[in-house]
């Protein structure tokens, strides 16, 4: 057997230069994360090779016993970590967990209640062009212009007008916590399904460090590769036998056909690193990071640019800058701080005057620093930086030398050095 770099040198050299890329620069896409090497070993196993459609103990093909093993535990641990009574481990993604549950609890032509897309909503919350947006009848509730807070109170007046089957609560891109017993009430008021998706707010619940929608929907999907930190992929939680049972049949054969055990194991893994005292300190510097980067950002020299934060902070583990206000727009951020080795995504904000290409906004994220070992002091030296970039005149005399503090952080928080050994 021949290994990677003698049979394909061209994607060994690729994968090389991506490690060197997350290496040598400062990662800070709000729904990215470094998956520790116990986690890439798990997926890049053995396991890949095996078919396993089925539930552990139910499966349509021989040889499963190993398989049932995996499964099992990540079903366990998943189901321990956030409280809940099932759990489906299966979704290759989160849009996949997402289009799972829509596909369980709801029929084409049903109306869906989500947060609008440019309002910090997701694709599979009924965006036109998504499978959601097709297939259902779509109503959308924003945030509030004076305040960019959820306005529940709109929520409520929706759902009575509209009779949706299914509300959704959950977030790509807003820096504040739901209030999930709220909209379970509104579901109730209107005999719909509370969906709660924390795809990017997960890690914290299961550190304790965000309320849980577990208790109060009716089904929870995430992913397992943003704030959770393990490897890409979904999966669904609820408290309900009955609903368990329609999302495990529309999982699989619903919407999937053979579930991916090596990523599976990957979860199994990173759910163990999750109920650790050490992912609960790693998630409250995550917190501690955004807090210091959302009052670094709200300071007068970035103020007096037109630069703000909207809702004024963070409760999560992300901070929205606004530039609406300001001669950079949302794409000229992005590449600003790209060209000094930070990776941020723009992204629209509310009520966004430019088009999403270009876009008003941009989202940074502190769950991949606080995996590479950031603390308050690294995160506040970071949040410096950002500023000093964004509120500068962008020549290269303000820039070279915040590159050079770009890299000395990066050398003082080394990342996977196991993978540099024999390279
Ligand atoms: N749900 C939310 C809230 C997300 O932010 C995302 C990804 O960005 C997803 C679902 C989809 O996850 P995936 O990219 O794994 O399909």
């Amino acid at each position: 057997d021949t290994d990677l770099g003698h049979l394909d040198p061209e994607i060994s050299d690729a994968i090389t230069a991506e490690l060197r890329r997350q290496q040598g620069t400062l990662e800070m896409i709000a729904s990215e994360n470094f998956a520790p090497t116990a986690v890439m070993q798990a997926q890049g196993s053995v396991l890949t090779n095996k078919y396993a459609e089925g539930y552990p103990g139910r499966r349509y093909y021989g040889g499963c016993e190993h398989v049932d093993v995996v499964e099992t535990l990540a079903i366990e641990r998943v189901t321990a970590l956030f409280g809940a009574q099932f759990a489906n481990v299966q979704p290759h993604s989160g849009a996949q967990a997402n289009a799972s549950v829509m596909h369980a609890l709801l029929r084409p032509g049903d109306t869906i209640l989500g947060l609008d897309l440019a309002h910090g909503g997701h694709l599979t919350h009924g965006m036109r062009l998504n499978f959601s947006g097709r297939l259902y009848n779509v109503v959308a509730y924003g945030v509030r212009e004076d305040t960019h807070v959820v306005d529940l109170a709109e929520v409520e007046r929706l759902a009575r007008e509209h009779r949706p089957s299914m509300i959704i609560a959950g977030w790509s891109a807003y820096p504040r916590q739901l209030d999930f017993a709220e909209f379970r009430r509104i579901a109730d008021a209107v005999g719909a399904y509370l969906f709660v998706d924390m795809a990017h707010f997960a890690g914290l619940v299961a550190a304790g460090l965000h309320p849980s929608p577990v208790p109060h929907a009716h089904v929870v999907t995430s992913t397992t590769h943003k704030t959770l930190g393990g490897p890409r992929g979904g999966i669904i939680l609820t408290n309900d036998a009955e609903i368990a049972k329609k999302l495990n049949s529309a999982v699989f054969p619903g919407q999937q056909g053979g579930p991916l055990e090596h990523v599976i194991a990957g979860k199994a893994v990173a759910f163990k690193v999750a109920a650790t005292e050490d992912f609960r300190e790693r998630q409250q510097r995550t917190l501690d990071g955004a807090a210091a980067l959302a009052e670094r950002l709200t300071a007068p020299d970035v103020a007096a640019k037109g630069i703000s934060v909207l809702t004024g902070g963070t409760d999560v583990h992300l901070v929205l800058v606004d530039l609406r206000h300001s001669e950079l727009d949302g794409r000229q951020g992005e590449d600003l701080l790209h060209s000094i080795g930070i990776t941020v995504n723009r992204n629209a904000v509310p009520f966004d005057p430019r088009p999403p290409m270009v876009s008003s906004g941009l989202r940074i994220g502190t769950p991949a620093l606080a995996t590479r070992g950031f603390d308050r002091e690294a995160f506040t030296e970071v949040a410096d930086i950002i500023a000093t970039a964004l509120a500068g005149d962008g020549s290269e005399e303000t820039l070279a030398p915040l590159r050079e503090r770009v890299r000395d952080l990066a050398a003082r928080f080394p990342l996977y050095p196991n993978l540099d050994k024999g390279q």
